[in-house]
């Protein structure tokens, strides 16, 4: 008798409660929310492509009836990492290349390598190798400027993951096209074809001042804002290239930009090493987003950029992995907050600078901020996409746990991430892909480097 009752009220709570398609629950879910939460034992439910709430477990779980549950007692639970700068294909041309200066190594290896081998074939296979790894790294989304960026998008898609993809555009023939013209033909093309999906945002990238026209800059910006798509571009990455355009110019890169409106409208720039007060204002006030790329910066020795400053001011600063092919050479956002702070440190001389929080609020939060996508990503809150990561801390080198966001940026590896679910489909279930083929695309990014090596001058 008092059995029946007692699952009467079972059965009572449960026709109570909502029908879920997720419940994801963590020993901490740290939501990255505007109060900053960190829920001990938390979950959140979701529903579709959304989050439906986010609290206690025992509370998610009284008002919700998943269809499905992850629990994960001994992990963490967080927004999914923005890489807010890549190119992804290049993986197939990862250490192709190091320790040279950013000029030669552009133009004695990287573009004659790529004139030789980028095909939409290496494109494919670039970007499934280089998305098999952000996933397994924990990125969610990720910012990418390339050639055959649709190419890119259906590889990125097929991996399930969310991608800001920009088409180049460059003042000399590339891989997908002879001049700028054809290659914003080629852009808005991709842009039509895209600019309605789940994933993808489809956006243009200018290469750079220095590899561009005022025109082709010109013809970029106003093809973004004809469909309201960002424009995504490399800023003061180098001191020459300060120099080369003050000489030029008279004034600096981002100057130059303004002064031709580039910056009117959705605008991702990379790097910002060497941008002034100046500049920072007028980053500022176009509501500009800024890709800090600190692997990169320190590889290539460009320098330290002006964090600080720059989130001082207000402006979106993400975190971006750049490029493998000698300028990083992965893509793991969990070495890019660990740097990203520890470069502060150092260059400011004060070990207060840039704290852990703030690491991981630029990787996750502040990175959304830098691709517009903030109303959408960057944070478990109700309403959101569920783009959530879980990252185990059952290992040596993560316990004792005295502060999560400490663990996660000094602490925890990439290879510590668990569980990566993207737009509410789980892609990464305890480190099995559950959308590529890790051991095709091994086996390709093999096939390429053969191919690749033979194809250079010995
Ligand atoms: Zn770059």
């Amino acid at each position: 008798m008092i059995r029946s009752f007692v699952s009467l009220l079972f059965f009572a709570a449960l026709a109570l409660a909502e029908p879920a398609d997720w419940v994801i629950a963590a020993r901490y879910a740290v939501t990255m929310d505007p109060a900053r939460r960190v829920i001990d034992d938390g979950a959140v439910a979701v529903r579709g492509e959304r989050i439906l709430a986010v609290g206690p477990r025992t509370a998610i779980l009284k008002a919700y009836q998943p269809k499905q549950r992850l629990d994960r007692p001994r992990a963490i639970l967080l927004p999914g990492l923005v890489n807010a700068h890549a190119h992804a294909p290049m993986s197939l041309l990862r250490g192709i290349a190091d320790d040279l200066k950013l000029q030669e190594w552009l133009e004695k290896y990287i573009f004659p390598a790529e004139a030789k081998n980028v095909t939409p074939e290496f494109v494919r296979w670039g970007t499934r190798l280089a998305c098999l790894e952000m996933a397994l790294s924990g990125v969610t989304t990720y910012a990418d400027m390339y050639y055959f960026e649709e190419v890119v998008a259906e590889a990125t898609k097929e991996a399930g993951l969310r991608g800001v993809l920009g088409e180049t555009i460059i003042n000399f023939p590339v891989p997908d096209a002879r001049t700028p013209a054809e290659g914003l033909k080629r852009a808005e093309a991709f842009i039509r074809r895209f600019r309605n999906d789940p994933l993808i945002v489809p956006a243009v990238a200018p290469h750079a001042v220095y590899t561009n026209t005022e025109e082709s800059l010109r013809q970029a910006r106003a093809l973004a804002n004809r469909y309201d798509v960002p424009l995504l571009t490399h800023l003061s990455e180098t001191k020459a290239e300060n120099e080369q355009v003050r000489a030029k110019w008279g004034m600096t890169p981002a100057a130059l930009l303004d002064q031709w409106g580039i910056f009117g409208g959705k605008t991702l720039v990379a790097h910002a090493v060497w941008v002034d007060e100046a500049d920072r204002r007028i980053l500022r006030e176009r509501g500009a987003g800024v890709a800090h790329c600190p692997s990169s910066n320190t590889k290539l020795a460009s320098g330290v950029a002006p964090v600080l400053a720059m989130l001082g001011a207000g402006l979106a600063v993400g975190l971006g992995t750049d490029g493998p092919a000698g300028s990083n050479n992965d893509f793991n956002l969990f070495e890019e907050m660990d740097l990203a702070a520890k470069m502060q440190k150092v260059f400011s001389g004060d070990p207060r600078a840039l704290p852990a929080r703030q690491a991981l609020e630029m990787a996750t939060i502040l990175g959304a901020r830098t691709v517009s996508l903030d109303k959408q990503i960057g944070s478990l809150e109700p309403g959101k996409r569920a783009d959530l990561i879980t990252v185990a801390i059952d290992q040596p080198h993560a316990v004792p746990l005295y502060d999560v966001y400490s663990q996660l940026v000094y602490a925890l590896k990439a290879a510590d991430v668990r569980d990566v679910m993207v737009n509410g489909r789980l892609i990464l279930r305890e480190r099995q892909s559950l959308m590529l083929n890790p051991a095709a695309i091994l086996a390709k990014a093999e096939e390429f480097r053969a191919k690749i090596s033979a194809s250079l001058p010995q």
